[in-house]
């Protein structure tokens, strides 16, 4: 399903984006076995970083998140990429509490890789507000790019997620007075809310007259980009006999993808294939 939508609005001043995040957010819920205080929270910031990713220009890009967090929730890891993959963890699975308290304080930091060049790395103090408010400070520091980001997290009795979506204005450079006026009175909370009932498409064109032009629909999902393949690769630099000393020792080296929960287990035969004998 087409859940991220693209478009520029207020004449072309300011940029929109509108996706609907509720598969993706109950799709980490699922693999963490998240506790409700700990599912709004993650949810939240996979939300935020489903933008992110959208952002990205070139093919290669991809970007990550992480929160370096005091509070009850621990630390927060996100990756997307330019094909809207999302994928991530957070440390307390189980935290209870508001989301303030599970953030406590600490630091933002965003790596956005475009593939070519060396990343972009960004950072700021994480702000009381939650994670909108730590995205806009992000957005407003480390990118001077003036942002109104707003999601929203809403599970249902059994802990699933109900609806999960994220509404981000970012004016252009040369949007004038009363744009940027207007961007500050909007409700993005109506426009999620809109978005819940009709669709991301049909939200956009009730709020807005959006640039047929620039419409641009398409799909995120949460998906990790681990394999036995990728993670072989991250073996060969630790050297063949470190690894068949583990594997001597524990039987088999053991990984775990943080991002999706799986274990890997590489043996002898593995290590022959890897190693080339
Ligand atoms: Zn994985």
């Amino acid at each position: 399903m087409k859940n991220v939508l693209r478009t520029l609005v207020f004449d072309g001043q300011v940029s929109l984006t509108l996706a609907d995040t509720t598969a993706i957010v109950d799709e980490g819920i699922q693999l963490h076995e998240l506790s409700s205080s700990s599912a709004q929270v993650f949810g939240k910031a996979l939300s935020a970083m489903t933008f992110a990713s959208a952002c990205l220009k070139e093919d290669r890009g991809e970007i990550s998140l992480s929160l370096q967090c005091s509070g009850k929730g621990g630390n927060i890891g996100i990756s997307g990429n330019r094909a809207l993959r999302i994928r991530g963890y957070i440390e307390n699975t189980q935290a209870e509490g508001s989301e303030t308290e599970l953030l406590g304080s600490g630091a933002l930091t965003i790596i956005r890789d475009d593939g070519y060049s060396s990343p972009f790395v960004g950072s700021c103090a994480i702000p009381q507000g939650g994670v909108d408010a730590a995205f806009e400070e992000y957005y407003r520091i480390s990118e001077q790019l003036p942002t109104c980001l707003k999601t929203a997290v809403e599970l249902n009795e059994a802990g699933r997620c109900a609806f999960a979506g994220v509404a981000v204005l970012q004016p252009l450079p040369f949007a004038d007075e009363k744009t940027l006026a207007a961007v500050r009175n909007f409700s993005l909370e109506k426009l999620l809310e809109r978005a819940r009932e009709t669709g991301v498409e049909e939200a956009a064109k009730a709020y807005f007259k959006p640039d047929c032009a620039v419409w641009d629909m398409r799909t995120a999902v949460y998906q990790c980009n681990c394999s036995k393949t990728y993670l072989a690769r991250v073996l060969v630099p630790v050297g063949e006999e470190e690894i068949r000393r583990i594997i001597r020792e524990d039987g088999a080296v053991r990984i775990h993808c943080h991002y999706c929960n799986k274990d890997y287990e590489f043996t002898d035969k593995d290590a022959d294939g890897i190693f080339q004998k």
